[in-house]
């Protein structure tokens, strides 16, 4: 039999009443959720593969209704989530959920723009121009860095070194690097605190990951500078070709600070690359206490910030800075015939940029969060973060059954019960995170675990912080 032909209200989009009905209704459930978060669990505790078994195998056939998803998003996916936004998420480097980044994400999603190129969104363009140069200057990064927004770091620092490789070894973009002769063995360097995403990187581009070297660091897990030094030379007398060291801003266990002056010093002595890994650190920047991590970023050849971690700008806003951005440009431009019409007469084309053609308009948000918080409200909220870490960090001084594992260099610190093993402290973690009461990670400091708490997030008070040191003390 013949399907009947269906009717426009069956396959258009739903009517404009209902969509404004439907709007109201999810603003009313976001300012709840947002309002009552407190009460939920932190994290659920239902083992692997649950949330799957409560969902139907196949997808459904014909649509479903507008309350019926709302009932199974309060059914299934609030009870599955790690509630990120919680003032009692204390995992990682907290977190920054914000009401004007909320906003910001729900203006978004209406434009749904394709920022690929200028003409498929003038403004998509021109204000990632513009954030991205009000960042710069928050980081005090001279004019001669210009800035491209990724969706994180990991991906910042694979084209950052795809650049690297190509000035050391010229044409790979055009020749490729398999069965050339010509193309050395390279080798990265960085600290044995940094974050994987070397490694990954190095995956990505063909150096392999054994190449990485990871450098060890001193008491305060920063770079030893003259161990760098002597893993250069000794590389170069094995005939590798050192090509880039990462300096890391804000690492990821410890928020230390490797000392990039010097560091930048061996990379000029030796012609290497230097990337600054500030994913997390370098937002730090804005505030002039701590100017000086910013020093040697001059130096620097490329520098990624990101401001979904530490700005209050939701996931995902990564900006990758590069010393004459034109650099970046001449590796990764491709403008195929189909685009050709609409690069034309352009003011950019971040397609040029970077692998990605397709673009969200990451950049709408950023200017939302940023206006609204100005940067004094956002100094005064790093800030905050700042006084309760070191806050928590005096009580765990004073408690003789706990030690601090690091210096509390940002709103990151890390412990340990003293007098116990790795197993006891890792249990800990594990413990409270079951419990849905708080969540922490835990991490590794030159062979021994520690706990680590992460502060960023704006609903986090000092009263959340309080009641996880009660619930630590009770161990
Ligand atoms: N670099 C550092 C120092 C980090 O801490 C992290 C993540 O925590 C990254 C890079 C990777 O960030 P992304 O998730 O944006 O790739």
């Amino acid at each position: 039999m013949k399907e009947p032909t269906k009717q426009l209200s069956d396959i258009g989009d739903v009517t404009p009443e209902t969509f404004r009905e439907q709007l109201h209704q999810i603003a009313d459930w976001i300012a709840d959720y947002r309002e009552n978060m407190e009460s939920l669990r932190v994290s659920p505790n239902a083992p692997p593969g649950s949330i799957r078994a409560a969902l139907p195998v196949e997808a459904p056939e014909t649509g479903e209704s507008f309350e019926k998803i709302m009932a199974d998003v309060d059914r299934v996916i609030i009870p599955g989530m790690t509630h990120w936004g919680h003032p009692m998420f204390l995992g990682y480097f907290g977190w920054t959920t914000t009401a004007p980044g909320i906003l910001a994400e729900i203006l978004s999603a209406p434009l749904n723009v394709n920022a690929m190129t200028w003409r498929t969104s003038p403004v998509a363009t021109e204000l990632e121009t513009v954030v991205v140069d009000w960042l710069r200057r928050w980081l005090q990064l001279s004019d001669k860095f210009g800035g491209v927004v990724f969706d994180t770091a990991s991906v910042g620092v694979v084209h950052a070194l795809a650049v690297a490789r190509e000035e050391a070894a010229t044409s790979v973009r055009k020749m490729g690097i398999a069965g050339r002769t010509d193309i050395p063995r390279f080798c990265i360097y960085t600290s044995d605190q940094a974050h994987s995403s070397a490694e990954k990187a190095a995956i990505a581009l063909g150096f392999g990951e054994d190449n990485v070297r990871r450098i060890p660091s001193d008491s305060e897990f920063r770079m030893d500078v003259a161990a760098l030094d002597k893993a250069i030379r000794k590389d170069l007398r094995q005939n590798f070709r050192p090509l880039a060291v990462i300096a890391t801003v804000g690492t990821t266990s410890t928020a230390s600070v490797d000392p990039v002056a010097e560091i930048a010093k061996v990379c000029r002595e030796h012609k290497v690359w230097l990337h600054v890994d500030g994913a997390y650190g370098a937002g730090f920047a804005i505030l002039p206490e701590y100017k000086w991590i910013t020093v040697g970023w001059e130096e620097a050849d490329s520098i990624v910030a990101n401001p979904h971690k530490t700005l209050f700008v939701p996931l995902d806003f990564s900006v990758l800075y590069v010393r004459d951005l034109e650099r970046l440009r001449r590796v990764f431009t491709l403008v195929p015939e189909y685009l050709r019409g609409d690069t034309v007469a352009a003011e950019k084309n971040y397609m040029d940029y970077g692998i990605q053609l397709g673009r969200r308009f990451r950049a709408l948000k950023a200017w939302i969060i940023w206006r609204s918080f100005g940067r004094q409200g956002i100094a005064a909220r790093l800030q905050e973060n700042v006084r309760l870490a070191e806050l928590f960090a005096s009580w765990v001084k004073a408690d003789s059954r706990f030690e601090l594992s690091a210096p509390v260099v940002m709103p990151v610190v890390c412990f340990r019960l003293r007098n116990s093993d790795d197993e006891a402290n890792a249990r800990i973690v594990e413990t409270i995170n079951a419990s849905g009461k708080s969540y922490l990670t835990h991490t590794k400091l030159h062979g021994r675990t520690v706990m680590r708490l992460g502060l960023g997030n704006i609903l986090t008070k000092e009263e959340h912080v309080r009641r996880i040191w009660d619930l630590l003390r009770g161990f």
